[in-house]
């Protein structure tokens, strides 16, 4: 409990993750000792640029003209009325390429561009991260790389063909289990290959230091205009703050700016999906334990004998067995609580957001506003920030077979 507490303190105060990519126990750098020459000097360029003024005047300047930020702070009055607490929507679905992976992958491909990377590399599972890679990419004139599971490819082609027409290369993943997970192994491999001249964009807050801190730092754009934008509006802060959370880029950008303001309550909505049996969600800090996943020890879905288990969920974009080790951190200290929301609370969700506000929200982004629905009910008359990661177009051939199936 004491380490904990110290644990979130040094968090708070700004001194994580410490020089090892550590938050508290979480963290690290579980990789091939090929890798650790070029983690070590993405390192070094991360402290060099992110802080220097030239880096981030050239993305202040991007995110304001080309994403289009900052993005709007909406009060959904009519949805407020029907479940009874004061909703505001953080709107990230106005963001370029329709979701908040913009930013980062935006943040990254410039870093890159000062590294002096010669090409991109990254790993898409639904498309968007690789969407958002391929426009940042054109917009800065980098050749960029795509691996992705043959089966994804299949089950999301029109994000393929989006990634083509931006220019990029996308290669099907044949090994493994030709999803994620294998698409992640073959663009460290190819990393690996040529540590100098290739960067590798990763797209979530997860992998080996420094990408947790890299993806918060990049993303925490979110939070700070919201939270500011509350201000603006209301004269105070909100009681609570809700993302959802898949491997954690949205909800960290969007808690990191209000971590220390302990009088907001922090909550991560995860996918609960057809409910707790195993296999049956993508609910890693709500049913899973500590283990290493792609470069990181946090806590990740797995059965008995460490096996990564089977996930579902009805959005592709939170199904993933494992999560960013500052969530696991967050979560063990008490500062975040995180949740669930099954498929059918999420669609419902979709449903009543389109009708009450007129906003098609993502699938993803619609499992935290079925956690608000669930906040209301609970603090009737409290006020809550709600991330909304993203829009919700690219999930209509799962909306035409789910909730237009049940209508004529
Ligand atoms: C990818 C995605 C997510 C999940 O990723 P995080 O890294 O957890 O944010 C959530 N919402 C949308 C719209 C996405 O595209």
């Amino acid at each position: 409990m004491s380490t904990n507490s110290e644990a979130l303190q040094a968090l708070i105060a700004g001194r994580l993750p410490d020089s090892h990519g550590r938050f508290g126990p979480y963290g690290g750098r579980y990789v091939p000792e090929t890798l650790i020459p070029a983690l070590e000097r993405l390192a070094d360029g991360v402290r060099t640029h992110l802080p220097a003024s030239e880096f981030r005047q050239a993305f202040a300047r991007e995110l304001a003209s080309w994403v289009g930020r900052p993005t709007a702070l909406t009060y959904a009055g009519r949805l407020s009325a029907e479940w009874g607490a004061h909703i505001w929507l953080k709107r990230e679905d106005l963001a370029h390429t329709g979701a908040h992976k913009i930013n980062n992958a935006l943040g990254q491909a410039l870093l890159a561009q000062r590294l002096g990377a010669r090409r991109i590399v990254a790993e898409t599972g639904a498309g968007q991260h690789g969407v958002a890679s391929a426009a940042a990419c054109a917009r800065l004139g980098l050749p960029c790389t795509v691996y992705m599971g043959e089966i994804d490819m299949e089950r999301q082609a029109p994000n393929v063909g989006r990634m083509r027409l931006l220019g990029a290369t996308v290669v099907p993943v044949t090994a493994g289990d030709r999803t994620l997970r294998a698409a992640i192994d073959e663009a460290l491999r190819d990393w690996v290959s040529d540590p100098l001249g290739t960067y590798y964009l990763l797209g979530s807050a997860v992998g080996p230091h420094p990408y947790p801190y890299l993806v918060r730092e990049l993303q925490a754009v979110i939070g700070r205009e919201a939270r500011a934008q509350f201000q603006e509006a209301a004269g105070r802060l909100p009681d609570a703050v809700i993302a959802c959370v898949g491997g954690g880029s949205n909800a960290i950008g969007m808690f990191h700016e209000f971590v220390a303001d302990h009088d907001v309550e922090l909550i991560g909505i995860e996918a609960g999906g057809r409910g707790a049996t195993l296999g049956g969600n993508a609910a890693t800090l709500s049913f899973g334990r500590p283990g290493v996943l792609h470069g990181s020890y946090s806590l990740l879905l797995q059965n008995a004998d460490g096996q990564i288990e089977e996930t579902h969920s009805v959005s592709a974009g939170l199904d993933y067995p494992g999560v960013g080790p500052e969530h696991a951190l967050l979560a063990q200290s008490g500062r975040v609580r995180y949740r669930t929301a099954e498929d059918t609370q999420a669609l419902e969700a979709v449903r009543a957001l389109c009708q009450l506000e007129g906003i098609l929200p993502a699938l993803e982004s619609a499992h935290a506003i079925a956690g608000a629905k669930v906040w209301a009910a609970e603090h009737a008359g409290g006020t809550v920030v709600v991330c909304l990661s993203g829009r919700g177009d690219k999930d209509m051939p799962t909306l035409q077979q789910t909730l237009l199936a049940e209508r004529p």
